[in-house]
């Protein structure tokens, strides 16, 4: 019985290596690391993403599960069995119940690369704020010109940024990513999601929606076409950012704070080490976490690059 045992283990060992080393997740070998630590919110098994990458991810889907309850599985992989993100998604909330019984708030965003495909699916609790015609928008606008270059780090940050601040209803930014369907050659969104301004982006952003409108020919035409930090004389930390008007070519400029470092303490080191503290675990090891039974209906979408 056990040559069998070992006779397998090495076919399936054979089988693994057959297939230029590399592994068809499944929903059932997929590991769960939120199970193990209710910290980790983003499974990399293959490496895909940076570790930096993964660790701030974490702790924006630990606030965001925190602050609203919106239970999130990132998955990030070269390649999944079946090549279908939807059904794995499916799948894999089945299996566990992502999302809360009742409120059905779960969410799952997963990304394969060597498949070129991707999938953001949602909860039926979560399609009041999250729609699937939303869905679809951030991936166009802001995830898929991000895959077509490879930029697998940035193109996560920026889609789990973006349904964050959808989820937590922020008027600005729907203002924006609600105003078009395509994908500007220069689009403001993607430097404001992916330059690690969390705090000052999401004031960028509110700027960028009211100052859209150019005050020259008055079209909603301003477009950012520069974004700089630096310190000024009283040495504050300030950004200064520089529109330009495509259809008049009429330039202006402002400036704000730069909220930054305040931001990141609150995010990612202060309040999230608080919190961590209250709860009694920071000691020793990591605490499994849960999944709470959530349903998912079908919602969300679905696509390749
Ligand atoms: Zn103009």
């Amino acid at each position: 019985m056990k040559k069998l045992q070992i006779t397998l283990t090495l076919i399936c060992l054979f089988m693994t290596i057959a297939s230029f080393g590399q592994t068809y997740w499944t929903p059932s070998t997929l590991p769960m690391v939120h199970l193990q630590d209710r910290t980790k919110y983003v499974i990399n098994p293959d490496e895909v993403l940076n570790q930096a990458t993964v660790d701030s991810l974490d702790r924006e889907l630990y606030l965001l599960e925190e602050e609203t309850g919106v239970q999130t599985v990132v998955v990030v992989v070269r390649h999944i069995e079946g090549d279908d993100p939807y059904q794995f998604g499916q799948d894999i909330a089945d299996k566990y119940g992502i999302g809360h019984k009742g409120k059905d708030d779960g969410l799952f965003v997963m990304l394969c690369t060597d498949d070129r495909s991707y999938t953001i699916l949602t909860g039926d609790g979560l399609e009041g704020a999250l729609p699937d015609a939303t869905c679809r928008r951030i991936q166009n606008r802001v995830m898929v010109p991000l895959l077509k270059e490879g930029k697998w780090d940035m193109a996560m940050t920026a889609t789990i940024r973006a349904i964050d601040y959808y989820i937590r209803g922020d008027e600005d930014f729907k203002q924006v990513i609600d105003s078009s369907d395509e994908y500007d050659e220069y689009d403001p969104l993607l430097p404001l999601l992916t330059m690690g301004v969390l705090g000052s982006g999401m004031i960028a952003l509110g700027v960028y929606a009211s100052k859209k409108r150019c005050p020259k020919c008055k079209k909603r035409k301003m477009k950012v076409v520069a974004y700089n930090k630096f310190t000024d004389d009283n040495g504050k930390r300030k950004i200064k950012v520089t529109y330009r008007c495509t259809n008049c070519g009429h330039e202006m400029t402002t400036i704000h704070d730069n909220n930054e470092d305040n931001f990141r303490g609150g995010s990612g080191g202060a309040i999230f080490g608080g919190r961590i503290g209250r709860g009694g675990f920071g000691g020793g090891g990591s605490i499994g976490g849960s999944f709470g039974g959530g349903h998912f209906g079908g919602g969300g979408s679905t696509g390749r690059f």
